[in-house]
């Protein structure tokens, strides 16, 4: 699954509210930066082994995630290694739906303000306010926002999938691709395995196998460098 700024614009129109159900913050920041540009509310849930943290931001009265960018410990980074237990997804998710609840029915002075932050194996439970982290002179929420991630320079291209040593590529601008004349061309270079439906064409190139959808986006697998995955992507895609 993948979202970019179009497709968020066209899911966006009449909406009273955004709820986070993502795996990465290239997403989340995009997420910020349109619902602060619609002023519409979002709630944040990540989760990663036995720790989850959720967040309620509000355009125009807290901090949004670019504020909270580099000090809250979001623990995203690690579910590769650490894997999740359901429990923690349940705990974010319940209170994600609770505060989405008060939201939609007119209970703003319910909303819990803080942000949350446990660890179920642990046994922690912090109740975090973050509302003094709102920078004045954020890109995204300050005086003079710029949304930065709304913008075709600032997106970026590659994310390193969860857990899968696979790396996603995908176009800075919406493109598409004639699958036909790809698996053509794969087949014609002589190297294994070219397999091709009217969604995408899979391609391996020794321990690698590229996956390309008709989009232009890109799943490069058997690596987790983004590097090789980008080398990869345009020797064989341009
Ligand atoms: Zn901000």
């Amino acid at each position: 699954l993948d979202v970019g700024v179009e497709e968020l614009e066209e899911l966006i129109q009449g909406v009273d509210l955004m709820m986070d159900a993502t795996d990465n913050f290239d997403t989340r920041l995009l997420m910020n930066d349109m619902a602060l540009k619609h002023h519409i509310p979002w709630i944040y849930g990540g989760c990663v082994g036995s720790y989850g943290v959720t967040y309620t931001f509000l355009p125009g009265q807290t901090p949004c995630l670019h504020c909270l960018m580099g000090t809250v410990p979001f623990g995203g980074e690690t579910c590769d290694t650490a894997g999740i237990i359901p429990q923690a997804v349940q705990m974010v998710t319940a209170n994600q739906t609770t505060e989405a609840f008060k939201l939609l029915g007119g209970y703003p002075e319910d909303l819990r303000g803080k942000l949350l932050s446990f660890d179920l194996w642990k046994n922690e439970y912090v109740a975090i306010a973050v509302d003094r982290l709102k920078k004045s002179n954020c890109p995204s929420c300050g005086s003079q926002p710029t949304y930065p991630y709304l913008s075709t320079s600032h997106r970026q291209k590659t994310d390193v999938l969860c857990g899968r040593d696979t790396v996603q590529i995908r176009p800075a601008n919406r493109i598409y691709l004639n699958l036909a004349e790809i698996a053509d061309r794969f087949a014609a270079l002589g190297e294994g395995n070219v397999e091709w439906n009217s969604y995408l064409v899979s391609f391996s190139v020794g321990e690698h196998r590229l996956v390309v959808f008709a989009d232009g986006r890109a799943l490069i697998h058997g690596t987790k460098d983004v590097a090789k995955a980008r080398s990869l992507y345009h020797r064989y895609l341009g």
